[in-house]
């Protein structure tokens, strides 16, 4: 029987909360597939910090080079700067495994109600990919003469050739594998000259492999307009880093809760594990608790399986899922209801038992 190596990386806050309810989740669709499941816990964040002065070992990255892919929490502490707690873990895995796509689907699942009242829910079907080892957040830039009148701070965008074209092709392919065969490059060349130009010549450029796929650009300030009054005209969406953080937060926000949205941090050249993980944060304001929701985390891994190519495990998890978000007794509080944590992975576990 195959098995999978998984590294679990729970890191802070509602993460410690939403990964083991993930993994329980995995464990109770695994035991009637046809594959086995290796799981490894990680205990690398904010209180690995404090102990040891750093989110995560010197070699974490060899301990997780060897798995098939990693699930994971989240990353950020009120008392640890941003900077540690994001650089020092979650952007290390990324970079160091160049887990270049950001790939965030969206879609408003059975029984939720998002805040758009005039849209149906199969309006809303996108997948945002979102570039994801440079571009706003390359880390260049510097500051000088601090606290003086003269004071300047600097973050530049970088973008390369070959970063960009891979993200493209990454995004035509994706689009080509859905049935509407739709992309919209997101770009605001009209203001960001230089790497946004370039943006937009390498994605006409790339179009042309996939004769196939309908495309569009569309400025950024736009596309926010656009997935409020008119979601059904978009299907995959590709932006940079910057862009596409602050558009795959609206389209979670409109599919109905942060709590729901997934992400996978792919490598497609599958050099490295992939690593996925729920959009929101550490939210430590609902931690321990029992109210963190848990349905990103659940959805990230049928991303995670998908993944793995096993693609009917990853339907039965999601059909599960969505048989259990159609019933609002079994909602948590960021969708309205009163379940916690645990009756929420309970119900999606119990789904496999009866199956
Ligand atoms: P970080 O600093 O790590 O980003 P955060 O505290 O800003 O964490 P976010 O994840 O950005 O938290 O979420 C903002 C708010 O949304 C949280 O404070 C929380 O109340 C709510 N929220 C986020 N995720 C969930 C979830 N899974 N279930 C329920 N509520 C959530
Ligand atoms: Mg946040």
């Amino acid at each position: 029987m195959k098995t999978y190596k998984i590294a679990c990386i729970p890191g802070d806050g509602i993460g410690k909360e939403v990964v083991p309810a993930g993994q329980a989740v995995l464990e109770a669709l695994a035991a009637s597939e046809s594959f086995k499941l290796d799981f490894s816990s990680f205990d690398w964040g904010g209180d690995y910090y404090r102990a040891h002065g750093k989110m995560m070992p010197d070699n974490g990255l060899d301990a997780l080079r060897g798995m098939d892919a990693i699930l994971f929490g989240s990353a950020g502490d009120p008392h640890i700067p941003d900077h540690i707690t994001l650089w020092g873990l979650r952007l290390k895995i990324c970079q160091g495994f160049d887990q270049y796509a950001n790939v965030r689907p969206t879609r408003i699942l059975p029984g939720i109600d998002g805040p758009l009242k005039r849209c149906k829910t199969e309006d809303l079907d996108w997948v945002i990919v979102r570039e994801n080892s440079e571009g706003e957040y390359a880390g260049v830039g510097g500051r000088a003469h601090q606290g003086h009148p003269i004071e300047v701070a600097t973050d530049l965008s970088v973008m390369t050739r070959a970063g960009v074209e891979r993200i493209m092709r990454y995004a035509f392919k994706l689009a080509q594998s859905r049935s509407r065969k739709l992309l919209t490059v997101v770009t605001k060349s009209n203001a960001q000259r230089h790497a946004m130009v370039m943006w937009d010549e390498i994605a006409l450029e790339i179009s042309r492999e996939f004769p196939d796929v309908t495309w569009d650009k569309e400025l950024v300030d736009a596309c926010t307009a656009r997935m409020v009054n008119r979601p059904a005209t978009l299907d995959t969406v590709v932006a940079t880093n910057l862009h596409a953080d602050i558009l795959s937060d609206l389209a979670a926000a409109l599919a109905g809760s942060l709590g729901i949205a997934p992400t996978g941090n792919i490598d497609p050249e599958r050099r490295y594990p992939s690593m996925f993980e729920p959009i929101h944060g550490s939210a430590f304001d609902i931690m321990g608790k029992g109210l963190a929701n848990p349905v990103g985390t659940f959805w990230s891994c049928v991303m995670l399986l998908e993944h793995l190519g096993e693609h009917s495990a990853a339907k039965r998890l999601m059909t599960a899922i969505e048989q259990v978000t159609a019933e609002p007794t079994l909602h948590t509080r960021d969708l309205g209801g009163t379940s916690t944590t645990a009756q929420v992975t309970d119900a999606v576990c119990a789904k496999f038992a009866r199956a």
